[in-house]
């Protein structure tokens, strides 16, 4: 195959044949490579030992507990904006790995000596094919060492386990005895759902590819056999390959495969618990299936919307009260937003993350009716949701429109509801947005420092969101003059409940037209 090489790519492979080994182009940018796609990094396997390798490259670094060594290089990956100083290439000697006792890693790493025994150590045949690169004869000047280029090289592939033809028939194949391969690592199991989810994407256009990636038979009969050994695996890599199958085109199916392997019981159980469990009168769909269809139709790109899509009627099953037409669900909004913090800490996601799914989750059935609702309402909304939120709470009421297998995605009501957020956005509805300011109520009604201007702050607050032409200084002066003589527990009360009375109103409207989406 004669293909585009990039320079620093070249180079490295260069100065370790000069300095005598061997280096090969390896995993997942051959496999890249072969499927015609730009690959999003370059990895090196060779026969020099890490010590030789810090020695033959100077600006690199030794990856102590995998055996790989980083080597510096000047920047030339694709599709990231920031000005970074340098990329790494991974440069890895070839090893076998033995005693996976903990499930996780290795417990050691034995360097080998033939490139053979290195490629029957990988994971999938598509994964184990190793490029020779050829560099074409330079013909007249050098190219100048500070423009990063690519070349055209010649690349012949060693593929021992037949990963080309694997790739032709769009296979996904473990190397040798899947059972042990998966028994030795679990985790290669939810790679092999990972790389079926990305490697199937949907080609530009929109209309699916007509014959879908599938993992070959006797491997997805081992992860079957194997899925329960994947709790075994520690959740901070369970949650890097989730999260990559939950950003792919192909989530949904994802997702699902992950449930008919056995493999989602060891990632998020929970989810199972609304497996063919059906609904009411609204839903055509059981609680799991409506789950992944809110999932497939999100129209976020986030990561913390497309989890709160897909866990958005988490809460259902524990909150289902009666059966068939009538069976309702009161309440899941919250318990399942508590149920997405619990999960999604669990899984070790950020704190952001974890607060914005799980604020989303437990919002997402805000109540709303075009003529019904009035501006204050879509205020208080916007207070308990956060203005800056809103665009994904919306996302995630699309995603579950959709998925219920409602035909459009901004019905006039949520094309209403936009119209009233951009309406009152300049509305006061944060305390920063109030006219006075706690330095004023010290200034000019010579209050001290303390809980109680912040409590005022949030009486006023909550006031002027039902009435927006009272925030002006000289009403919330004088307002703020009678407050200042009440009880600091009952402002604090007073506030709190401004901001969720109505709330419980809405929440009583839901439940009784039964409307839960
Ligand atoms: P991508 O970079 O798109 O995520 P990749 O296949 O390159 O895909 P990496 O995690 O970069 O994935 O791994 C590089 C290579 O290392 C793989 O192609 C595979 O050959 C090998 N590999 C990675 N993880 C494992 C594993 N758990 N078991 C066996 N081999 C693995
Ligand atoms: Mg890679």
């Amino acid at each position: 195959m004669r293909t585009q090489i990039p320079q620093p790519v070249i180079a490295t492979l260069a100065a370790l044949e000069k300095a005598g080994f061997e280096a090969y182009i390896v995993g997942g940018c051959v496999r890249d490579l072969l499927l015609d796609k730009p690959p999003k990094d370059w990895d090196i396997t060779t026969d020099a030992r890490p010590e030789a390798l810090l020695e033959i490259f100077p600006d690199s670094f030794y990856e102590n507990t995998f055996g790989t060594v980083g080597v510096k290089v000047p920047p030339f990956l694709p599709g990231k904006t920031d000005t970074r100083e340098h990329d790494i290439i991974e440069v890895t000697t070839y090893r076998s790995e033995s005693g996976y006792t903990d499930h996780r890693r290795p417990d050691s790493v034995t360097f080998v000596s033939t490139l053979e025994e290195d490629l029957a150590r990988r994971d999938f045949t598509m994964n184990a094919i190793a490029g020779k690169v050829t560099q074409p004869e330079k013909n007249g000047q050098e190219k100048s060492s500070r423009t990063i280029s690519s070349e055209e090289c010649e690349i012949t592939f060693i593929d021992p386990f037949h990963g080309q033809e694997d790739i032709r028939a769009q296979k996904i194949r473990a190397v040798g005895v899947a059972t042990e391969r998966f028994s030795e690592d679990a985790l290669r199991m939810m790679r092999g759902v990972r790389l079926l989810s990305e490697l199937s994407q949907a080609p530009k256009g929109g209309t699916k590819s007509a014959s879908p990636w599938v993992i070959e038979e006797t491997t997805l009969s081992a992860i079957r056999s194997e899925a329960k050994t994947l709790s075994r695996v520690s959740q901070e890599r369970i949650r890097d390959e989730f999260s990559r199958i939950i950003l792919s085109d192909n989530a949904m199916e994802g997702v699902a495969l992950l449930q008919s392997t056995g493999l989602l019981a060891s990632i998020i159980p929970e989810l199972e618990e609304g497996v063919g469990m059906s609904q009411n009168l609204h839903h055509i769909y059981s609680v799991w299936e409506h789950n992944l269809r809110a999932l497939a139709t999100c129209p976020s790109q986030k990561l913390e919307v497309r989890l709160a899509a897909l866990l958005h009627d988490v809460g259902k099953p524990r909150t289902k009260r009666g059966e068939g037409y009538r069976a309702t669900f009161y309440n899941h909004d919250h318990v399942g937003g508590r149920m997405t913090r619990a999960i999604l800490t669990r899984l070790r996601y950020p704190k952001p993350i974890v607060d914005k799914a799980s604020l989303l989750v437990d919002q997402h059935l805000f109540y709303y009716n075009v003529g019904e609702v009035t501006e204050a309402s879509v205020r208080r909304l916007i207070r308990r949701v956060g203005l800056e939120n809103m665009d994904d709470l919306m996302a995630v009421r699309i995603g579950d429109r959709l998925g219920s297998g409602v035909p459009k995605a901004k019905p006039y009501k949520l094309r209403h509801l936009e119209y009233m957020i951009e309406k009152v956005s300049k509305d006061p509805l944060s305390v920063g947005m109030l006219a006075i300011k706690g330095t004023d109520l010290m200034g000019e009604l010579g209050m001290t420092p303390g809980p109680m201007i912040g409590a005022i702050l949030d009486v006023l607050l909550a006031e002027v969101i039902e009435e927006p032409k009272n925030n002006t200084k000289p009403i919330l002066l004088e307002r703020a003059a009678l407050l200042a003589r009440q009880d600091l527990k009952l402002l604090r009360k007073q506030a709190q409940e401004k901001i969720h009375e109505e709330r419980a109103a809405e929440d009583a409207k839901i439940k009784k037209g039964h409307w839960v989406e």
